[in-house]
């Protein structure tokens, strides 16, 4: 038996690789990985008993807390029906429930089509192949995808084309969609006539920007970007994988400037952050593009595995219900204030831009000597974040700036304890 925290800690630096991690500094003797135990609402216990409150919703997934009764028992009900069963030539009871839900979020007959797969990657993936092939079958030659600097859609090869955060996508740059990176807004409503007749579709991170390091678009950009994309006839591709499901402050980013976009990807915090399960939706126009006889292959030869899952379906479903019943969406109003103003009230000489879209949360660390961006190859945003753990508070950074993204279901004081705790362990090892 391996339970033992030493011996967990020696065989996951023995055996495991961890995503976007340096493992020569992980499997370093100085480094003792923390290992999660268990969890209850918005808070983590590790395996020697220390609670930590969650302060990224595991990595922005998790909405209604840790082990909610509603959603542990849909999963519970449905397992004592059948784990996995495939969609590929069959349906399944909570996948045909939850797209109904899903396509119900929406204005009616906007979005009625819903294509289910596994993660945010997969969810953008389905939404280009989409787009690629309605040009196909409408005989339109638009190759082009328009990304914005900054943006990050998922790391499989398609999506991470559509990035533009180098280290990203770089290393991977002959593969992926034809794509070109715009600044902002201004850049896509300048682009010349000739350039625009070739776009296929424009994707965003709509309001806010994630792994860009939480940074906010103006106001009025999703209604500009919906009438370019009219009157250019090209797709509106919003990828909602992180500002979904409440974390604006509205069910969907998309609900704060009321445009509906031609494909929708939902990942996430779809499930409340249980399992992994992506949707993308689109239109019926889309959808009927790809309709013909079975010869004419028209067919979207697109899937994988585990679509449609049952069990994280009936976890969505839960999730959507403890929405509906804790009337999540109305009580987020007081959260967020709370959490401004206690942003507000930190004078942190160490903090330069703060910023915040609802429950989400970055700030820059700067020299504060100079006002300048700190080096980054001293990694000081990962050390504040590390030093937080002492003031009971786990997140985790994008390069120098920390980020808090709190579950829906914190309560006032918790997010004012995280927003404390960020400002000591910066003062602990800045000062
Ligand atoms: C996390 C994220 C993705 C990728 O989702 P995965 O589930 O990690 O594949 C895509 N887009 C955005 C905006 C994200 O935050």
């Amino acid at each position: 038996m391996s339970d033992s925290l030493e011996e967990l800690r020696r065989l996951d630096k023995a055996h495991l690789w961890h995503p976007f991690t340096q493992m020569q500094d992980w499997c370093s003797s100085e480094e003792d990985p923390l290992i999660i135990a268990s969890g209850k609402g918005a808070m983590l216990t590790d395996v020697k008993g220390n609670q930590y409150f969650d302060g990224n919703s595991s990595i922005w997934t998790n909405i209604h807390g840790h082990r909610h009764p509603k959603i542990d028992a849909a999963i519970r009900d449905q397992l004592s029906e059948i784990a996995h069963c495939s969609a590929l030539g069959f349906s399944n009871q909570p996948a045909i429930q939850l797209g109904e839900k899903l396509v119900n979020l929406f204005p009616a007959g906007s979005l009625t089509r819903v294509f289910f797969s596994d993660d945010g990657s997969t969810a953008v993936e389905c939404a280009c192949k989409m787009a690629v092939q309605y040009r196909q079958l409408k005989g339109e030659a638009r190759p082009h995808f328009v990304a914005f600097g900054g943006a990050y859609h998922g790391d499989t090869m398609g999506a991470a084309s559509l990035g533009g955060i180098g280290v990203f996508r770089e290393r991977f740059a002959s593969g992926g969609y034809p794509a070109c990176h715009l600044d902002d807004i201004d850049g896509l409503e300048s682009m010349a006539a000739e350039d625009a007749e070739t776009v296929n579709a424009v994707i965003v991170e709509p309001l806010i920007q994630g792994a860009a390091g939480m940074q906010v678009w103006p106001q009025g950009m999703l209604r500009r970007l919906r009438e370019w994309c009219d009157a250019n006839g090209a797709f509106l591709i919003l990828d909602e994988v992180m500002t979904g499901f409440g974390r604006t402050g509205q069910m969907f980013a998309c609900h704060h400037e009321a445009i509906v976009p031609d494909f929708i990807c939902l990942a996430k915090g779809l499930t409340g952050g249980y399992l992994p399960l992506a949707a993308t939706l689109t239109t019926e126009e889309v959808y009927e593009a790809f309709l013909g006889s079975y010869e004419e292959m028209t067919t979207f030869f697109y899937g994988h595995s585990y679509c449609a899952n049952p069990l994280g379906c009936a976890a969505a479903l839960g999730s959507l219900k403890v929405f509906e019943d804790e009337k999540v969406i109305d009580s987020l109003g007081p959260k967020i204030n709370s959490l401004k103003e206690a942003l507000a009230s930190v004078e942190n000489p160490h903090w330069g831009d703060v910023r915040q879209v609802g429950m989400i949360v970055g700030i820059d660390l700067l020299d504060h000597q100079t006002g300048d961006a700190l080096n980054w190859r001293k990694e000081t945003g990962a050390r504040v974040c590390r030093a937080a753990r002492k003031y009971g508070l786990l997140t985790r950074p994008v390069g120098d700036t920390l980020t808090l993204m709190p579950p829906l279901c914190s309560s006032v004081d918790q997010i004012k304890s995280a927003v404390t705790a960020l400002d000591h362990a910066t003062r602990d090892l800045l000062s």
